[in-house]
């Protein structure tokens, strides 16, 4: 078979377990049946961004030509970990690399040993995975950047909305209770006006970090916008909730910040809502937003919860 590689793949880096660099320029001698799946396997493998149903793909086709038991491909920094099978005694393992940018390592096994013919004939077909791989891998990214605040790094304005509707509906479905909180910096303006406004975005990244060191796995932080937050609590009552908030209400006016010459604090003021029932998003996120506007208006530096009398516990 005449090697029809794009010039680029010959800088990748596939190297097995046993360190052989792969010559991509080699002619490959195929039996046919392999031959038609690897002509295939480029169109079949672009049918989907998803890098799950990708490897699915690229599994259910290969397996037609080499049998193995197992297939594992790993991405550690992207958090993706594919399994299909169980493993077996022998493995073949390749490292996925290109132009220096880490695409995951792929490992098969199988009860008996890979001949030279089968790992040549895995290498034909990985060539076909590196593409498809990376552009999953950059359709993940892009996702992410998204969904993400740029600043401070949390869940942005849109990704609330939507863990807003899923973790309602959620609680909803399980009649488990869910509460949430939204947060506003005290007198935000005067610490731009005091201070800068690159101090000011250093407190914000403070304040992101320390809500986040506050919550548990289950909760999630956003950047509402501005110098608002917003945080969904699963599973909580307003009074777990409450004591969520009162944390964070103090870690926060815990925080030092500086502008290189003079050190700075600032407060928070944080209004909470718990789910009522058959209740909406919306409806939701304006009784927390009312708490919130209470919580100012009664001082600052204070949590408020919906629907209740104003405590003050500073
Ligand atoms: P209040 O206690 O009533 O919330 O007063 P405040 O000054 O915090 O509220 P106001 O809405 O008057 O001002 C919000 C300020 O937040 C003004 C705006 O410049 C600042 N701000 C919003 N986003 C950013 C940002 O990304 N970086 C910085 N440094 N400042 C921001
Ligand atoms: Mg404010
Ligand atoms: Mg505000």
């Amino acid at each position: 078979m005449e090697n029809q590689l794009h010039p680029e793949i010959a800088k990748l880096s596939l190297v097995s377990k046993h360190n052989h660099a792969i010559d991509f320029n080699e002619p490959k001698h195929a039996i046919e049946t392999a031959e038609e799946v690897a002509l295939r396997l480029p169109a079949v493998l672009q049918t989907s961004l998803e890098l799950d149903e990708v490897i699915n793909l690229f599994h259910k086709e290969i397996s037609k030509v080499l049998p193995y038991d197992s297939l594992h491909y790993l991405h550690q920094a992207m958090h993706y970990e594919i399994n299909t099978g169980s493993r077996s005694h022998h493995s073949c393992n390749y490292r996925l690399e290109m132009n220096n940018v880490w695409l995951g390592e792929i490992t098969l096994t199988r009860r008996k040993k890979f001949s030279d013919d089968d790992t040549q004939l895995l290498e034909d077909l990985l060539c076909k995975l590196i593409y498809p791989i990376r552009n999953c891998l950059l359709f993940r990214q892009a996702q992410t950047a998204a969904l993400q605040d740029k600043l401070t790094g949390l869940g942005n304005r849109g990704s609330f909305d939507s863990s807003l509707a899923r973790e309602i509906d959620l609680a909803h479905r399980q009649r488990i209770p869910m509460s949430l909180i939204v947060l506003d910096i005290d007198h935000f303006k005067a610490v731009n006006d005091n201070y800068g406004h690159s101090s000011g975005d250093l407190a914000l990244q403070a304040l992101a970090q320390s809500i986040t060191d506050t919550l548990r796995l289950s909760d999630i932080a956003f950047r509402y916008g501005g110098e608002e937050f917003t945080l969904i609590l699963s599973n909580t009552d307003i009074e777990s909730a409450q004591l969520v908030a009162e944390r964070i209400r103090t870690a926060a006016s815990q925080i030092t910040c500086s502008d290189g010459n003079r050190t700075f604090g600032f407060t928070v003021s944080l209004g909470i809502a718990q789910l009522n029932q058959a209740e909406k998003a919306a409806t939701l996120f304006d009784r927390a937003d009312q708490a919130l506007y209470l919580a100012k208006k009664s001082g600052r530096n204070q949590t408020v919860c919906a629907d209740r009398p104003i405590s003050k516990e500073h």
